[in-house]
C-alpha cells in the first residue's frame, strides 16, 4: 500500500466522533504499536487509538489541566492578555513584518533575541505563477541563508536552537500542484535540496510550511525525497509543518516518526492548526468531494491538536515537537502534557507575545519559544496581512475571544475534548456535505487529482473502457443503425482510432419526427415529477458510467483531465437542475378566483424539439439541451456535432436506460445542413435548441422563419468576444492566474474564453510580464496525460482558421508571445497559445475559437470607453473584471452588455443553477441554461376552469360555515 493510501484511510465520516470515544481496548492498542511494519496500513486506526489515550490523559484528573491553564492566563484572577490584545490588534499591519529585508529583521530580532526567543525567517512572497517569481523567491531564501549564518556565527546551540527558515514551497515553484508531479520531482526538489543543504553547511533548520490540503501529499513526497538524499543523511535540522484540522495531521505524525526512524534523524515537527480552513471549506463544496479534507468544528480542531501532541511526545527519538500556538489552552495542555521534554513553542511576529511572555514568566523560563517572523517588502505583505486578520477575525478564535470583554475566564479555558465530547452531531450541522450543500437537489461528485487512492482506480477504468472501439449510430425508436461506419480518430494524435461512426441522413432524419412527434404526448402527460425521476435515474447513470464517459471526453473532444471530470459534472448538474425545475414549475398551479370556479395553469412540452449541440462540450452541453426539452415535456431529435458523435451516442443509451422512451429521443448524428433541410421545413418540428457560432445560428433561424406553419422556438446559444478589464488596483498573480486558465483552458475553446485582455497603462507592463510568465508555464500534450494543460484544437479546419487569424494579426499587430509546438506533437492537431498587442477590440471582425489572447492598453479614466469598445462587438457573453476597487466593478457592471460577468476570478466554468450561463446580443437568445426559466421556455401554457356551480348550486360555499 502506498503511502498516499495510507494516509488517506482516514475514515470519511468526520473523525471526532470517533476521536472522542475511546472504541479500542488499551491492551488492543499497545499491541499495534509494537507492529512498526503494520503502521501504514493502519493509520487511521492508529490515530483513533492515540486519541483515545489523549482523551483520558486530557480528561484525567491528576493532570490539573483547568488548573494550570488558569495560572498561566490570569494574574490576581484578572486575565492580563485580554489587555494585551487590543495592544496586538493595533500592531497589525505595520507589526506582523520583522524587516523589509533580512539585515533589517535581524536587526529588529535583537531585542526578543536577548530576552532567550529563537527565530524562524520566512520570505514573504505569494505563490509564485511564473519562473522569474520563483526565482526571486528562492534567492531571498538563500541570501537569508547567508545572511542568517553571518549573524548567528557567535550561537552555539545544537541545531534545534538555533535559527531557522521556513520555505512556502509554491512560493519557490511556479507549478507546485500534484498534476505536474514529475516536474515537481526534477525542479523543486533540487532547488529545495541546494537550500536545505545550504542550510545545513552553517547549522540553520530548514522548515517546509504546510499549504493546501490538495498539496498535503506532494508535499510529503517532496519531504521524502530531501530526508533520502545522501547529502542531507543524519541531519536533524529538516522540518515540516503539519496542520492539526486537517483530518489526516495525526496519520501524519505517524508517517513522520516512521520515518524519522527509519533515516535515523529527530524531525523537527512544527504543530499548527492551519491558516486555509475556509478556503478548504470552500474548495471542497465546489469540488464535489465526498467530504472535507478538515474538520468541521473548532473543538475538533484542538482536540485533534492535543492528540498530535501527544503523538510527538510519544516518540521523542523522532520527533522535535515545534508548538504553533496563541492559544492559552492549547499552550498550557503543551507545557503539561509535555512536562520534562525536550520541546519549544512557537508564535508569529506581531501575535501571541503577551501570552508567551506572561508564560515565560510563570514558569521562568519554561520551554523556549520561537518568533515565526516573516521578512519582506510591504508590497508582498498584503495576502499574509488578510490571513492574520482573518485568523484574529473568526469568532472562534482564541485570540478573538480573549479580545472579547464578555467572554468569562472559565469559557475561555474550556476544555476542547470536553466540549467536543459533548457536542451532538459531532459534525457541524451547519457545514453540509459538499453532496448535500445544494438543499433540493443532490450535488454532483467531483474528485481531486492529488487524491490518488480515488484518481487512480479512475484512471486505470478510464483506460481500460478505451480498449472497446465504440459506435455511434443513429439511434431511431430505440434501433441503431450502424450502415457503412467510419472511423472516429482522435485530435491528440489522428493516427488512434477510438471508434466507428455511422452517419443519419434525411430519410433517418424524417423517421426520427415522425415517431417523435406520436410518442411527445404521453411522455408530456407523465408530468414533471415523473419525468424528474427518470432524469434523476440518469444522472446517477453518468455518474456510475464517469469513466467511460470521461474517457471519450478526453479522447474524442481532446480534453484534459481536469477539464472532462468538470464536464462530467456538468452534465449531471444539468440533469438533476433540470429534474427539480421540471417538479417545481410543472405541476398544476391553483390561480386565484372567484368562489364557485377552479382555475388551474399547466405548463407542457411544445411538442418535437431540435437540440443542436457543438463539439467543445460534447456532453454537457449536448446533455443540458436535451434534458432540458425532455424535462419540459418535449420529445427530441438530438443532433450532436460532427466530430464527437461518441460521447453523444454513450449519453443517449444511458438516458433511453434511464427510463426515457425510445420514441421520444432520438439521436441523429451527421451533417447538420443536411438533416436541418430534412426537418426545419416540418411543421411539425415546435422548435430548435441551438448552441454554436452565431453564423450558423444566423442561417438556422432563417430557414425556420421561411417555413409555413406554426412559428418555430428558436433558442441560440452563440460566441463571444469575451474581454477581461484589469485595473491598477488588481493583484498581478490573480490576473496571471486567471487570465491564462479563462485564455488558454481547453486550448481556448470555450464560449467563455477570454479573448481581450484590457489593462491599465500605469499597470500594463508588470501585470503582461507576469501573464506571459505564466503562460510559459503551461504544457501542451495529450490530454490524457495529467500535467497536460493544453490539448489539441478540434480538427484540421479549427487549426487553419487559427493560423490564418495569427498570421493576420502577426501582420497587423504585434506578437507577444508563441508557445513552442514539439516533435511529439506531429500527430495531432495542435495550435499553441499566442498573445498579441492590439490597439483596438475593433481590429477582431469575428470569434476566433482558440487559444489567441489579445491585450489592449487603456489610460487610467477611460473606463467608460473600454465599456461602449466591448458593447460596440456586438457580443455579449462573458466579461471579467479584475479590481480591488468595488465602486469600480459595479461602474463596468452598469454598462457592459454582457451576460456573464466574473470579478476577481476567471470567467470560464459557470456551474449549473449558480451562474446561470448565456449571453445577449450576437451571443445569444436566453434563456439562460442552468438558469430558472430556461424550461419555460421550452413549454407552452394551458389553463383549465371549471364552472364547480353548474351542477346547481355552490356546495363549497353553502357548506363553508
Ligand atoms: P458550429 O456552429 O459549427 O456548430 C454547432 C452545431 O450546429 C453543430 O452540431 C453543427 O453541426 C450544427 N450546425 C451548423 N450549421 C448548421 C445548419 N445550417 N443547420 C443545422 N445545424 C447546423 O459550432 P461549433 O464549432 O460546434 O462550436 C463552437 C461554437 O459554439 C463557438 O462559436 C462557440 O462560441 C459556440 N458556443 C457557444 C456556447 C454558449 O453557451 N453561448 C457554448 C459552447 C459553444
Amino acid at each position: 500500500m502506498c503511502l498516499a493510501e495510507a494516509l488517506l484511510r482516514v475514515p470519511d465520516n468526520e473523525t471526532a466522533d470517533l476521536l472522542i470515544r475511546d472504541k479500542i481496548a488499551p491492551g488492543d492498542w499497545e499491541s499495534h504499536l509494537g507492529k512498526s511494519d503494520s503502521l501504514f496500513v493502519n493509520a487511521s486506526t492508529w490515530g483513533l487509538m492515540l486519541t483515545g489515550r489523549v482523551v483520558r490523559m486530557g480528561l484525567a484528573p491528576e493532570w490539573n489541566l483547568q488548573g494550570a491553564i488558569k495560572k498561566i492566563i490570569s494574574r490576581s484572577g484578572e486575565p492580563v492578555i485580554r489587555q494585551a490584545i487590543g495592544t496586538a490588534m493595533r500592531m497589525m499591519g505595520g507589526q506582523f513584518v520583522l524587516g523589509r529585508t533580512m539585515r533589517e529583521a535581524i536587526r529588529n530580532a535583537r531585542e526578543w533575541r536577548e530576552k532567550g526567543y529563537r527565530y524562524s525567517f520566512d520570505m514573504l512572497g505569494e505563490a509564485a505563477y511564473t519562473q522569474a517569481d520563483a526565482e526571486r523567491h528562492l534567492k531571498h531564501y538563500r541570501d537569508a541563508i547567508a545572511d542568517i549564518a553571518e549573524n548567528y556565527k557567535d550561537d552555539d546551540a545544537p541545531i534545534h536552537g538555533r535559527p531557522s527558515i521556513s520555505v512556502k514551497l509554491s512560493a519557490v515553484h511556479p507549478r507546485y500542484e500534484w498534476i505536474k508531479r514529475a516536474r515537481v520531482f526534477d525542479e523543486l526538489v533540487p532547488v529545495l535540496t541546494d537550500l536545505a543543504i545550504r542550510a545545513r553547511r552553517v547549522n540553520i533548520g530548514l522548515t517546509v510550511d504546510a499549504e493546501e490540503a490538495d498539496r498535503h501529499e506532494l508535499m510529503l513526497d517532496v519531504f521524502a525525497a530531501l530526508l533520502e538524499n545522501p547529502e542531507l543523511k543524519g541531519w536533524n535540522g529538516l522540518g515540516l509543518a503539519v496542520q492539526a484540522y486537517q483530518k489526516r495531521g495525526l496519520p501524519t505524525i505517524h508517517w513522520l516518526i516512521e520515518m524519522a526512524r527509519r533515516h535515523g534523524v529527530r524531525i523537527p515537527v512544527r504543530l499548527v492548526k492551519g491558516a486555509y480552513w475556509d478556503t478548504e471549506i470552500k474548495r471542497a463544496q465546489e469540488a464535489g468531494l465526498v467530504d472535507y479534507p478538515v474538520f468541521t468544528r473548532k473543538a475538533a480542531t484542538d482536540t485533534s491538536y492535543i492528540a498530535c501532541t501527544n503523538a510527538i511526545f510519544a516518540a521523542p527519538d523522532a520527533i522535535y515537537g515545534m508548538f504553533a500556538t496563541h492559544n492559552a489552552h492549547t499552550l498550557a495542555a503543551v507545557d503539561v502534557l509535555g512536562a520534562g521534554r525536550d520541546f519549544e513553542f512557537q508564535r508569529l511576529h506581531g501575535m501571541g507575545e503577551a501570552l508567551h511572555e506572561h508564560y515565560h514568566a510563570i514558569k521562568n523560563p519554561g520551554v523556549p519559544t520561537r518568533i515565526y517572523a516573516p521578512v519582506g517588502s510591504h508590497e508582498d505583505l498584503l495576502a499574509y496581512l488578510v490571513r492574520r486578520l482573518l485568523e484574529n477575525g473568526a469568532n472562534s478564535s482564541f485570540v478573538n475571544r480573549m479580545a472579547d470583554a464578555e467572554a468569562s475566564l472559565d469559557t475561555l479555558v474550556a476544555d476542547p475534548v470536553a466540549a467536543l465530547a459533548e457536542m451532538t452531531p459531532k459534525r457541524n450541522p451547519r457545514i453540509p456535505l459538499p453532496r448535500d450543500m445544494l438543499g433540493n437537489r443532490v450535488n454532483s461528485q467531483g474528485l481531486l487529482w492529488s487524491d490518488p487512492p480515488r484518481a487512480e482506480p479512475l484512471l486505470a477504468e478510464m483506460k481500460k473502457s478505451l480498449e472497446r472501439l465504440p459506435l455511434a449510430a443513429p439511434i431511431i425508436g430505440g434501433r441503431e443503425k450502424a450502415d457503412l461506419p467510419a472511423p472516429v480518430t482522435d485530435p491528440s494524435d489522428r493516427t488512434r482510432v477510438i471508434g466507428q461512426v455511422a452517419l443519419a441522413g434525411p430519410a433517418e432524419a424524417k423517421e426520427a419526427l415522425d415517431l417523435a412527434y406520436k410518442a411527445q404526448g404521453d411522455w408530456d402527460r407523465l408530468g414533471g415529477d415523473g419525468r424528474a425521476k427518470i432524469l434523476e435515474h440518469a444522472a446517477d447513470l453518468f455518474e456510475q458510467n464517469r469513466a467511460s464517459l470521461m474517457a471519450l471526453i478526453v479522447r474524442e473532444g481532446g480534453k484534459t483531465l481536469p477539464t472532462a471530470i468538470s464536464e462530467l459534472r456538468e452534465a449531471v448538474d444539468f440533469l438533476r437542475y433540470y429534474a427539480s425545475e421540471a417538479r417545481k414549475n410543472f405541476a398544476p398551479q391553483a390561480m386565484p378566483g372567484p368562489t364557485g370556479e377552479s382555475n388551474e395553469l399547466t405548463l407542457h412540452g411544445k411538442g418535437v424539439f431540435a437540440c443542436i449541440s457543438p463539439w467543445n462540450f460534447p456532453l454537457a452541453i449536448f446533455t443540458g439541451q436535451v434534458a432540458g426539452a425532455l424535462a419540459a415535456g418535449n420529445a427530441v431529435l438530438a443532433k450532436p456535432a460532427a466530430p464527437t458523435p461518441l460521447i453523444a451516442a454513450a449519453a443517449v443509451r444511458l438516458l433511453h436506460q434511464a427510463g426515457v422512451p425510445v420514441d421520444v429521443l432520438h439521436l441523429l448524428p451527421g451533417s447538420g445542413s443536411k438533416i436541418g433541410a430534412a426537418i426545419f421545413p416540418d411543421p411539425r418540428l415546435a422548435g430548435i435548441v441551438l448552441t454554436g457560432s452565431t453564423e450558423a445560428a444566423t442561417v438556422i433561424n432563417r430557414a425556420l422563419a421561411a417555413r409555413d406553419g406554426p412559428i418555430a422556438t428558436v433558442i441560440a446559444e452563440t460566441g463571444g468576444q469575451n474581454a477581461m478589464i484589469v485595473d491598477s488596483t488588481a493583484l498581478p498573480e490573480q490576473v496571471a492566474r486567471d487570465a491564462v486558465t479563462s485564455a488558454f483552458d481547453s486550448a481556448g475553446q470555450r464560449c467563455s474564453a477570454l479573448r481581450v485582455l484590457f489593462l491599465q497603462d500605469d499597470v500594463a507592463d508588470k501585470m503582461l510580464d507576469m501573464v506571459l510568465g505564466a503562460a510559459d508555464e503551461l504544457r501542451l500534450g495529450d490530454p490524457f496525460d495529467l500535467a497536460t494543460d493544453v490539448g489539441p484544437v478540434i480538427n484540421e479546419s479549427a487549426r487553419e482558421t487559427l493560423e490564418q487569424h495569427a498570421e493576420k494579426m502577426t501582420r497587423q499587430a504585434k506578437l507577444l508571445k508563441k508557445l513552442p509546438l514539439r516533435p511529439e506533437h506531429k500527430n495531432g492537431v495542435f495550435f499553441p497559445p499566442h498573445v498579441f498587442a492590439i490597439e483596438s477590440i475593433s481590429v477582431l471582425e469575428r470569434e476566433v475559437f482558440g487559444p489567441i489572447l489579445h491585450v489592449v492598453r487603456y489610460s487610467a479614466g477611460h473606463l467608460d470607453k473600454v465599456c461602449e469598445a466591448i458593447n460596440a462587438t456586438g457580443y455579449g457573453l462573458t466579461l471579467g473584471i479584475h479590481t480591488r476597487i468595488e465602486s469600480t466593478a459595479a461602474f463596468i457592471r452598469d454598462r457592459v452588455k454582457v451576460g456573464n460577468v466574473y470579478v476577481n476570478r476567471n470567467q470560464i466554468g459557470a456551474v449549473v443553477g449558480v451562474q446561470p450561463f448565456g449571453g445577449e446580443g450576437l451571443s445569444g437568445t436566453g434563456p439562460k441554461a442552468g438558469g430558472p426559466h430556461y424550461l419555460q421556455r421550452m413549454a407552452l401554457e394551458r389553463t383549465f376552469t371549471v364552472n364547480t356551480t353548474a351542477s346547481g348550486g355552490n356546495a363549497a360555499l353553502l357548506s363553508s360555515s
